[in-house]
């Protein structure tokens, strides 16, 4: 039999709950969650505060690592990857970016960039995290593990965090916003929310829902075609939720939040980098009042789309900038190694 509980899914509260039921009071419980989110501990036997019947008692009822580091690379400029096994043996990726042009402005951030699913169902032409279908939503414990792990694998205090690792994180929705908590959580991880972006391919229900959550987190919503002809074309959920649909909940999102959401863009070579569709784009962002971070392509082995080449893109951005609509051009980090996009993992899998 394993009953056993991931210890880093449960709120402050459930912890306090699950020690009454053990005869423990609330300032154990206290303890423990300082053992985990401040020092770091990575079994209950270090946590030398405890009596040694407590420790094997917590030994016996929670798990306390929910994922396990296989692999890490460094690229030139300081992006570091992780690859990251489950118990159940699956393999995630997440990454370490010390500054995000574009996502923050500070070159002493330290942004990771999390994981939702392993695997992800919405198959977007140019991407390999979908490449092979999902295999599972992860659980609130293996998402809030990754920034631990980085955490101490680095040695950096991590201060934000974009979800937009592999998986689709609103598909995910229960566990991605119990461990978001978590990450927030002054007796958690402690990152503000406003350091906190979830990325979305666009499913309109879950927008709307997620602008309803007390929680202040930023959106940023993956457009890549300002037309359905062209989103149609990359991204087979623009016909189940279609640009106008879309769109509204970004106005509903925007509006309930008065904050500024950002659009992601990628280019691609040929496919949704002409001037018409940044013109179009501009009027889409403008109405918005959103930002615009555009990111040329990463190509991904096996998959046909290249970048544009460099005066391309800055086209494509003066076009934007015609529509005075605030935009970065993305030089991203990591390409050497393979950090877009579930690139590690599925040639690791494939190897
Ligand atoms: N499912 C979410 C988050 C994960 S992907 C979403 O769709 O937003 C994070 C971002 O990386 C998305 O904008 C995605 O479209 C983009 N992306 C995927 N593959 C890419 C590649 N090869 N090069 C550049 N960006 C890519």
């Amino acid at each position: 039999m394993n009953a056993k509980e991931d210890i880093k899914s449960l709120s402050r509260e459930e912890l306090v709950s699950r020690f009454a039921a053990l005869g423990q009071p609330a300032y154990r419980a206290d303890q423990v969650l300082q053992w985990i989110y401040e020092k770091q501990a990575d079994s209950f036997d270090q946590m030398s505060n405890l009596s040694a019947a407590l420790r094997g008692k917590l030994t016996a009822s929670f798990d306390l690592n929910a994922v396990h580091a296989l692999k890490t690379r460094n690229a030139t400029d300081t992006t570091e990857k992780f690859l990251f096994q489950l118990r159940d043996h699956s393999l995630i990726e997440t990454v370490l970016i010390p500054a995000t042009p574009g996502l923050t402005s500070s070159s002493d951030r330290h942004t990771v960039c999390v994981s939702t699913q392993v695997g992800c169902a919405f198959a977007c032409k140019f991407c390999a995290s979908g490449l092979e279908g999902v295999k599972r939503n992860l659980t609130a414990a293996e998402i809030v593990d990754q920034v631990l792990q980085i955490q101490k694998l680095s040695g950096e205090k991590v201060s934000n965090i974009v979800v937009m690792g592999m998986g689709e994180p609103l598909a995910n929705y229960n566990n991605l916003l119990r461990a978001l908590k978590i990450i927030n959580a002054p007796w958690g991880v402690g990152i503000g929310a406003r350091k906190i972006t979830v990325s979305t391919v666009g499913l309109v229900p879950r927008i709307k829902q997620l602008a309803d959550e007390p929680m202040q987190i930023r959106l940023a919503v993956s457009l890549h075609g300002a037309t359905d002809e062209v989103r149609e074309k990359i991204m087979p959920v623009n016909r189940k939720f279609p640009l106008k649909e879309l769109l509204a909940a970004c106005d509903y999102y925007a509006n309930t939040r008065k904050r500024m959401m950002t659009f992601e863009y990628i280019l691609i070579d040929g496919v949704n980098d002409s001037l018409e569709q940044a013109h179009k784009l501009g009027a889409i962002a403008k109405r918005l009042h959103a930002k615009v971070n555009l990111i040329p392509y990463n190509p991904v082995e096996g998959l046909p789309w290249k970048r544009p080449d460099r005066d391309r893109c800055k086209m494509f951005q003066h076009t934007l900038q015609s529509h005075d609509v605030t935009s970065t051009l993305r030089m991203e980090k990591g390409t050497d190694i393979n950090a877009a996009c579930g690139q590690l993992r599925l040639q690791t899998e494939r190897s």
